[in-house]
This record gives C-alpha cells, structure tokens and sequence, in this order.
C-alpha cells in the first residue's frame, strides 16, 4: 500500500441510520430522471422512466429499472447498452467522467454483466472498483483494518486476474495475511505489470468494462452461449452500481432470498445471511451463513434483524407479483437497512417450473396461456419419469444418444434371460446388448434399464423403450462392450461386470457408475392443471403410438385421443405366440399355414378387443404385420436345434428354411405390404381379428370404428389389392356374425415414391400417416439401426444440424410430407394426415404437422404430456400473432414469456 496512511487502529464512524420510506424513495428516483444521463440510451442511469429494454440493456438492467418503479430500495446504477459495451469491446471507451458523475466523489462499484437471455452466461461480477490506498484508509476507519483490507485485495485479485489477465496462482498463493498480505499483492501486480496498481477509480473501472466486453466478445464465450441458444449477434450490457457494502457498524451483511423451493415449487422462504460479507458469499460453501426464517438448526436473520427481514420478504413478494415471476433478490443489509442489488429468476427443476407457473397463474398474476408457454415442453419429462437428483453426485463414465428419457439403476445382465431372471429375484436390472431386436422385448420388460452399443433414436431399443416408458441409452460407443466376458470396459480403464451396479440417464444420455439418489416421477396436482390448460388450446389431435394393453392404458392416462399407431408384430413375439408364429412361418402347405394362423386369430382377437375396451371409442388404428418374417426366427445355432426340437423337423430343415428367408437388405425386402401380397393369409387373418373384436366390443359400449393401416406401401396396386381382401374380410364377418360395422383403410407412407404418389393412393385411403422413421432411412438412403455410429461426428461437423431420426428433416423428409398430404388431399379433400414416426412427439415436428395442416401427431404415450403442451404453446402463439408460420416457437417468443 504505496504511501497510504493504515489506520491500524479502527475508528467506526457512524452509518447513516435514517430510514427512508418508499415515499421518499419514491421521490429521489423521480427527481433523477431528469439528469442527463436518464435521457442518455447507451450510458443510461437507471431512473423509472429512462429509456431501456431487455433487447438494447438485456435482462438484469430492465430488472433493476422495474425495481426501481416499485420503489425498491436499489442502489444508484448506471447502464451500458449492448451497443456501448459492443464499442468498448472494440476499444472506444465511453466519456468515464460522464458516466462516473452520478456516484460522487470517490466511488465504490461493482459491475455485472447483462445480456438478454438470462441463461446465456456472461463475465462474472467484478466488487469493489474504485478502492485505491486512500479509499483503504478511509475505509480502514470506518469498518476496520481487516475488513478494508479484505475488500482491497478481493479487488486487486480480481483486477489482476480478469483485467491485466495475470496468473491466480501468483496472488492466490500470497500467504501473509492482513497489511503485510495486501503489500506482497501490490507488489506482485507491480512486478508484474511493471506499474503499480491504478489508484484512479476512471482507469479501474475502464479496465473493467474493457475486459468484461472482450471476455464477451471472445470465441469460446460464444460458442457456450450459443449452445444455450442465444443468437449469433447476442449483445451484453453491463451495469455499474453502487457498492451498498455489507460490511461495518451494525447489523451489516449480504444474502440472497427466494419464496419457493428450487426443487418442488413449492412455497418455502429459502436462502442465506452472511454478516459481513458482500456479494453471494453467503452461498459460499464452508461459509458461516445463517437461514432467514426461524429454524431449530441455527441462528437466522429473522431473530437477528425482524424488520429487516419482514421488508425482504415484502420486497420479494411484490417482486413476484409486479416482475410476474419468481424471484431471487440479492440484499445487503448496511446498519440494518436492507439494500436489494438485484433480482434474478429463482433457479428450478423442470417439476418446479410448472408448480410456479401454475401458481402465478391461480394467484391470478399472469394468464393461463402465459403459464402454457413459460414451461418448455421437454422440461415435463423431469415430471414423467424417474430422474437422477440435480444434488447427487454423478460418476459418469460414458455419453450415448438419450434415447428414452428417464433414470434406472440396477445390476448389468447380458441378456434378456438373465434380466427376466434378475427380475425373478427382485433384483432391478438394466439390460446390456450391442443392440436389441425382437427376441429381447422379454428382457426389456424385465430390466429397469436398457443400455446398448450401437443405434440411435430409432431403433429398436429406442423405440420399444419409449414406448414402455422404460429408461433408454444407445449408442454408447465410449464404453467397451465385451458381451462374451459379459463386461464393460470404460475410457478410463474401470471394468463393469455382470451384476455390478449402474445408472443410465436416459434423459441426458449419461452412464453413471453406482446408485447416486433418484427423484421419483411426479404427476401431481399442478401438473394435471397445466394439462387442463394445455387441452382447453390445443388444436391439433395428439395420438398415442401403443402396441399392447399396457400402453394404451398409459396412453389413456396421459389424455391421447387415440391410437395412431398399433405395431402388432410386437403381439407375436409373446412366448406362447412366437412358437405358432414359427410354425405358421414353415409350414409348407397353406392348409398347414391356415392351421396355424386359425391358432394366432383368437389371440389377435382378444389383443384388439382389448385395446378397443380400453381406448373406450375412441379410434384405434391398427397397423398390418410389418417386419420381415426371419425377425421372428432363431439366429444362432443353439435356437435352430431348439426350434427343430420344438417343430419336430429335421435342423437341416431349420437351417435351410432360416437361410431361405435370410435377405441381404431386410429393410428393403420382404416385409410390409410386400409380405401382406405375397403371404396374403396373415393380413386376411389379423382383418379378421380386427372385425370380430369390433364386433364384440361394440356390443358393450359406443361402436367402434377401428382404422387399418398398410405399412411401407409404394404403390397404388399394392393398396387395391389388400383392400379387396379386407373388403372381402369384412362382408364375411358381417354375414357370419349379423353385425353390421364400418371401418377406415389407409396407408402409412413411409417411402418416397408413396409420398410423391399420395395422389392416387389416396383415392383408396381414408387417411394418410406418414411413418418417418421409415420415410426418413429411405430419404437419406441411412440406415436407422446403424446411424448412431457416425451421427454425433456427423452433427459436430455439421454435416447435419441434427439427427435426422430425432429431430425431423423439415427440409427434405418435410417437403416429402407436405407433397404427400397436399396430393392426397387434393385428390381426396376428407383425407385424415396425421404423422406416427418417432418424431410425431417432438414440438418441432409438431410445429411443423400443424403448419401443413395436418389432423394429427402420434407419439410414444410417454411423449402424448410434451405433444400436448407444445402444441398449445403453438395455438397461443399464434392466437397472440407472434409467430405465425414459424416452426420454433420457443425463439420466438418474447423473452419476457419465459422470465
Ligand atoms: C415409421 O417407419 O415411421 C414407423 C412408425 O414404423 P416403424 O418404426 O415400426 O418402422
Ligand atoms: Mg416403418
């Protein structure tokens, strides 16, 4: 401390105690506004009525000015706007005077940084600018060497660390304490710099503001930022205010204070008091902070300091109803008078989000449809299913594609045979495969978790996991599957074997070592309400995609106004139809073939009459046998001599007979309707089952009209030739059963040319459903089982924006949607579009489906909560005017919807 008198012996001198009212306040912010620099739009002070926005001084500027028009105790600030800060950036300072008028003599400052979106990150805070070796000294007085001291060399770390850019470790491993400690700093920024430290608080804080929009500016800064969506131009303002320091005479101290509970939204008076402290240090950990509310653990603000206590929480709650949101308020209290620095949006979980949108919106603070769009339509998954605690510590040891959201821990199986044995013995387990294919719906149904190495968004074990709600991560190609060792080796070199304990997050892709704490699923009061909300806007139908009784059930229960997609080979994997199934697929004569399928038809039966029971009238469209027939056989030689043994037939049979059906492209080959051509009988059979449950279901309640749909048609022939049959079906039914009954045909279009040719194929359909897993491997000619070895390479580079099967490819697969649905209905103008590929759930599909005009989305019934919020945000979107015709709402609406 270069020449500077120490005052090694403290005289406090005394606070200023008067009280002033909001009144008084009141009449000192409106007596400001006419100072020139209220006036000014870039170096603006915040007065109530200068001229600022979120969109020229960013988010945490406007805030403070709305502190200000609530008369809120806030210290004298002053605003950059993104323009000014954008020019210091580029090394033209402002008039430092100017801006430094409003805060007298010898100023005390801090600065933060204010960009637009609140997420959007930005330069730390910087404390105590202006403090130089006469201001040490008085301050040394008046609160105390050790305090003073404290102060100034948080302020020149901070300012050699983040303005001249000099090592930490050279001041951090500073280890005199006091004066002495304070003189090794200065020396150490001399030594550096070779000047000494800046005494002048004008060039300190220049070197603030210069460094604050560089860091800004700078190219890791914003590649971050854009991650979490803030525009390629994203502006930063900066504020500079004046420093209520938390430190002297009194009860002096700094704290934050919300009203809700991060996790659960629910009401709670949460946050920390520091006494003698200043910023967030309160949050520190290993700090000495008390609560603010009474509590039986410990002292609080609320006996220290009851007035002070009672006016935050009185600012906080008229925070809540002016700003119309949540909030934390940062305070400092000096000599007991409270000081609010700033308010924030209080952090909170996807559940939390929706208890306090809903609660504002009760408590009658912002309308419903403004609740609708503050919550992000993904954010419902943390409500959905099982999460991992934000709070547990993660051991993760590998990334994948989170393939079905949702977190499970168990013991690792190997197979589907060791997870339904796991499941036997109680034992939570989560499956391991490369990949899964039919044979493991069994396991599937048995594990907690499915975790594989290869494939992506549609694959087998993405699709079948979303579809049971069953947690999901694919494509984890950073861990080692050793699947004959039954192991898992990670990068780092740890090995997981059989029956040692993971977790998958489904919901992030991440593999966790261990059993951190899960937060369990919670659809409760404040949810339903949201999705009362949600279905009272909502103009596009949402379907639920639902093979088995269970899934309709979920789909029931998560409001889906029907199925949109039944896969129904997945009915025949059970265990007692796959054997029926095998025979049915040797059998060499067709009177063998119809005994056979004469067996599968009273199951089909009770599977559809159950599905229409469940879905009570409300439409079921049932999909055609789809796969190709050799999924349904062995596929190493042990199932071979187990199927000959079961079949009584000769294994050189077996073998030929699996040989004969094996197909160099399966999905290209003999599967859909190529397979309903040719093996006409199984089409006729499962026809058969659909008309006869009908039949029986419509006897008990409202008549069902079950809707039929012909997978991977791309021909018009192909439709006329499956509709006589089932048209003949049908005559047969009502004759045999004196039943009369009606039915919709339609066609999936899941190939290219059925889309260009929707025209004529919709001459024969009652509606079009455009499968766009299937639409989306044939465009691009990838595979959708092995993309997920390449795609994340393929996104980094940018080769794709996206994964095309997760997110859709509005530009090529949506222009072959919009082609289809357009041709289809011109020629056909009652013609129901409607989309069932994995993407019918995700909100930019849905944008764009309601864009084209389409009926419908259906989506795994996991997904029917997210579907239906985010197509009601679409509908108040546009009965708002702000986003007609776009398909990302969410960057369109204003940020203060989100605030
Ligand atoms: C599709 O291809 O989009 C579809 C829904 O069918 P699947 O996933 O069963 O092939
Ligand atoms: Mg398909």
């Amino acid at each position: 401390m270069k020449g500077a008198a120490v005052q090694q012996d403290p005289k406090i001198a005394p606070a200023d105690k008067a009280v002033e009212t909001p009144q008084d306040r009141a009449e000192r912010f409106a007596a400001l506004d006419t100072h020139p620099l209220a006036r000014d739009p870039d170096v603006t002070l915040i007065t109530p009525r200068a001229p600022m926005s979120p969109m020229t001084h960013g988010g945490r500027a406007k805030c403070l000015q709305r502190l200000v028009r609530l008369d809120m105790p806030v210290p004298r600030t002053v605003a950059l706007s993104f323009a000014e800060v954008h020019r210091i950036a580029a090394g033209k300072m402002p008039d430092m005077k100017r801006l430094l008028e409003p805060f007298g003599e010898a100023p005390l400052l801090c600065v933060r940084p204010s960009s637009e979106g609140a997420d959007w990150g930005g330069p730390g805070a910087i404390l105590n600018i202006g403090l130089n070796d006469a201001r040490y000294a008085e301050l040394s007085a008046r609160i105390g060497t050790e305090a003073a001291c404290g102060l100034y060399r948080r302020f020149i770390q901070s300012y050699a660390v983040d303005v001249a850019r000099l090592d930490p470790d050279e001041f951090e491993e500073i280890e005199e304490t006091g004066e002495a400690g304070l003189q090794a700093m200065l020396r150490a920024f001399e030594d550096e710099m070779e000047e000494p430290f800046p005494q002048d608080p004008a060039v300190q804080l220049a070197g603030v503001l210069r460094s604050m929009a560089r860091a800004w500016e700078g190219t890791t800064a914003r590649i971050l930022r854009e991650a979490k969506g803030a525009p390629v131009d994203a502006g930063l303002g900066l504020v500079v205010q004046e420093l209520a320091l938390g430190l002297g005479q009194g009860e002096c101290g700094s704290g934050v204070i919300q009203l809700v509970n991060s996790h659960s939204g629910h009401p709670q008076i949460t946050g920390r008091y520091l006494r003698q402290s200043q910023g967030r240090d309160a949050l520190q950990q290993g700090a000495e902070a008390i609560f603010l509310e009474d509590d039986p653990r410990g002292p609080s603000l609320q006996e220290l300091a009851p007035e002070a206590f009672d006016e935050l929480i009185a600012h906080t709650q008229l925070m809540r109803k002016r700003l119309r949101a949540e909030m934390q308020a940062e305070f400092t209290l000096v000599n007991g008078r409270v000081h609010i620095l700033d308010g924030v949006r209080v952090a909170r979980s996807g559940r939390a989000a929706v208890r306090i949108a809903v609660s504002l919106a009760e408590d009658g603070i912002i309308p419903h449809e403004e609740a609708l769009l503050r919550i992000e339509p993904r954010a419902l998954n943390e409500l959905l299913h099982r999460q991992v605690d934000p709070d547990a510590p993660r051991d993760c040891i590998a990334k994948g594609i989170a393939a079905s959201p949702g977190a499970a821990t168990g013991i690792l199986v190997f197979s589907a045979a060791e997870a339904q044995a796991a499941a036997a013995r109680n034992e939570p387990c989560i499956l391991v495969r490369r990949e899964t294919s039919p044979e493991d719906i069994r396991g599937m149904h048995a594990a907690v978790g499915v975790l594989t190495e290869r494939g992506g968004m549609t694959s087998h074990a993405a699709v079948i996991g979303r579809g049971m709600g069953l947690p999901c991560v694919v494509g984890v190609s950073d861990l080692r599957f050793q699947t004959r060792q039954n192991t898992l080796t990670a990068a780092d070199g740890r090995v997981f074997r059989e029956g040692d304990v993971l977790t998958i997050d489904g919901t992030n892709g991440e593999v966790l070592a261990g059993a951190p704490d899960l937060m369990e699923a919670s659809l409760d009061e404040a949810f339903q309400t949201l999705m009362s909300w949600a279905d009272d806007m909502c103009d596009i139908g949402i379907r639920a995609n639902a093979d088995t009784p269970a899934d309709a059930q979920t789909a029931r229960n998560f409001a889906a106004q029907g199925i949109g997609l039944c896969r129904t080979e997945h009915m025949f994997f059970e265990a007692d139809r796959l054997t029926v199934m095998r025979e049915m697929i040797f059998a060499d004569e067709p009177q063998d073939r119809r005994a056979a399928i004469d067996r599968l038809l009273p199951m089909q039966r009770a599977d559809f009459a159950e599905l229409f029971r469940i879905m009570q009238g409300q439409p079921v469209c049932i999909r055609l046998f789809d796969p190709p027939l050799h999924e349904f056989l062995p596929h190493d030689r042990a199932g071979h001599r187990e199927l000959a043994e079961a079949l009584d037939l000769p294994l050189s049979d077996v073998t030929r007979r699996v040989e004969a059906l094996s197909e160099y492209n399966p999905m290209l080959g003999m599967r859909g309707v190529r397979l309903g051509i040719t093996v006409p009988e199984i089409y006729d059979m499962q026809a058969r089952a659909i008309f006869e449950a009908t039949v029986e279901a419509s006897r008990d309640g409202a008549a069902v009209v079950p809707e039929i749909m012909i997978p991977l048609v791309s021909a018009k022939r192909e439709v006329e030739l499956v509709k006589t049959r089932i048209d003949a079906v049908a005559a047969a039914v009502r004759v045999e059963t004196g039943r009369n009954f009606t039915y919709r045909l339609g066609v999936m279009v899941e190939t290219p040319r059925a889309a260009l040719r929707a025209g004529e194929i919709a001459q024969h359909s009652a509606f079009l459903s455009f499968g766009t897993n299937d639409l989306t491997q044939m465009t691009y000619g990838l595979s959708r089982d092995d993309a997920g070895r390449f795609m994340s390479k393929y996104v980094n580079l940018g080769v794709y924006p996206e994964d095309p099967f997760h997110t859709l490819d509005t530009d090529g697969v949506g222009e072959l949607l919009t082609i289809g649905a357009e041709r289809g209905r011109a020629a056909r103008p009652d013609l129901t579009v409607s989309i069932c590929g994995e993407h019918g759930g995700s909100p930019e599909s849905i944008a764009f489906c309601r864009a084209a005009g389409f009926d419908y989305v259906s989506c795994s019934p996991f997904r029917v909560p997210v579907a239906r919020l985010a197509a009601a945000q679409l509908a108040v979107a546009d009965k708002i005017g702000w986003i007609a015709g776009s398909n990302r709402p969410y960057a369109a609406v204003p940020a203060q919807y989100y605030s």
